[in-house]
């Protein structure tokens, strides 16, 4: 086999007491799954069937410095829990996506508010708002069980706490996400689906410290720069 140009190099997670990586496939994310935020992002936190996004799986990032992007006037922080697929599947029972999930990360789910609220209001789709460079920075995977199903999730700018909520308050479980996103995709090997984010988002400037954790999981830290 050649190639015409080098294929680029695989996207990789660490995992925490293991000298294997985790090679990233795809990136789905989950929209308004905690009521408190759905409600100070204008919408109705009903227990209607989750909708997804996708990031490409280059926007993942494990840089301490992340760029502070393009085009943007108000870059907002989103602290989510992300669960690492280790199976293939379709469409599946809460159950059985449940038994996909075979580890969990913090990551931050970085979107251009700005662009997102011009393309809702345009009816247009949001992958300059949310699919850019570097827009998924994420910590190394714990492999098993989450280690606190009912634990704080919390994000601080520059030791200021601007997130804190539990995971126990989302609308849709981990393993309800999953099932829901394996109706629209088979999802395999190397899938990370961001679960949503809580109340609390805000602004980013460059040379914010961003420090996002979740009980029982290693912690993201990085600067915008
Ligand atoms: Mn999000």
């Amino acid at each position: 086999m050649t190639w015409l140009f080098n294929p680029p190099a695989p996207v990789a997670l660490s995992i925490i007491g293991r000298q294997a990586l985790f090679p990233v496939r795809r990136i789905l994310c989950v929209g308004q799954n905690y009521a408190a935020h759905a409600r100070e992002m204008g919408a109705d936190p009903t227990r209607e069937a989750p909708f997804f996004f996708a990031k490409p799986c280059d926007a993942l990032t494990t840089e301490a410095e992340v760029p502070f992007p393009s085009a943007t006037e108000n870059l907002h922080h989103e602290v989510e829990l992300v669960c690492a697929i280790g199976g293939e599947g379709a469409d599946l029972s809460p159950a059985a996506a449940g038994n996909l999930i075979i580890g969990w990360a913090v990551g931050v789910d970085l979107t251009r508010r700005d662009i997102q609220a011009e393309a809702k209001s345009r009816g247009r789709p949001w992958d300059a708002s949310k699919g850019f460079d570097h827009s998924a920075p994420c910590g190394p995977l714990t492999l098993g069980a989450l280690p606190n199903p009912g634990g704080a999730i919390a994000l601080a700018v520059n030791g200021e706490m601007r997130q804190s909520a539990r995971l126990d308050q989302m609308i849709w479980s981990p393993a309800e996400v999953v099932a829901q996103a394996s109706r629209l995709w088979r999802l395999m090997p190397g899938d990370l689906i961001f679960t949503g984010t809580p109340e609390g988002v805000g602004p980013v400037v460059r040379g914010d410290r961003i420090e996002a954790a979740i009980a029982g999981l290693a912690p993201l830290t990085f600067t915008l720069t």
